[in-house]
């Protein structure tokens, strides 16, 4: 898994039961300047209480030598199972988001010391490689998905939402209900929305 081409400088991908994750010793040997590029394919992430994906994750993922350590630029695009803000109908967003991170070598390669990566690198978004020289993209993934979200999800611009008598959407039946069936509770709001 960790064979390469030298001819286009294309790696070998990711195990398929870790598909974000990418051993970059090869790359690390080599000097400032080299770079590999790998493709994303149809990889499934649960995002358990996070988030839901609709679709799996795409992307392209370029890592290049600097003389620190590796600098990680990747464009991904999925689909996130949301529900609309006004009317609560499950939608299906589409997503794309960027990485650009720098990735920093837990251990030397040479020496197999651990490396004096400061907590200030760790604090600024540096991401770690593992202690066998691999980039692990996953919690910047999960991070990336729930920064890029977006924050009030409709499923149409003009969804008018849900009506205050009956609770279903106002884009669907009859909401002529007489006033008298109108909860007292929700007669102050009906007049906020009304006045709105
Ligand atoms: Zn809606
Ligand atoms: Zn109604």
């Amino acid at each position: 898994m960790t064979g390469r081409d030298p001819q286009d400088g294309r790696s070998a991908g990711p195990a398929a039961d870790a598909p974000l994750v990418w051993n970059v010793a090869g790359l690390l040997g080599d000097g400032a300047g080299a770079a590999r590029d790998y493709a994303i394919e149809g990889v499934e992430l649960d995002g358990g209480d996070d988030f839901r994906l609709a679709a799996p994750i795409d992307g392209r993922l370029h890592v290049s030598r600097t003389n620190r350590g590796l600098l990680v630029d990747a464009d991904f695009a999925t689909a996130l199972t949301m529900e609309c803000v006004r009317c609560l109908r499950e939608i299906t967003v589409p997503l794309t988001f960027e990485i650009h991170d720098e990735a920093l070598p837990s251990l030397d390669l040479k020496t197999g010391k651990a490396t004096a990566l400061s907590a200030e690198d760790e604090e600024t978004g540096v991401i770690v490689l593992t202690s066998h020289h691999e980039l692990d993209l996953e919690p910047a993934i999960r991070d990336a998905i729930l920064l890029n979200e977006p924050i009030a999800p409709l499923d149409r611009e003009d969804c008018p939402g849900l009506c205050i008598v009956c609770g279903l959407p106002l884009d669907e039946g009859d909401h002529d209900h007489p006033d008298d069936d109108i909860d007292p509770r929700l007669e102050a709001l009906r007049g906020f929305v009304a006045d709105g």
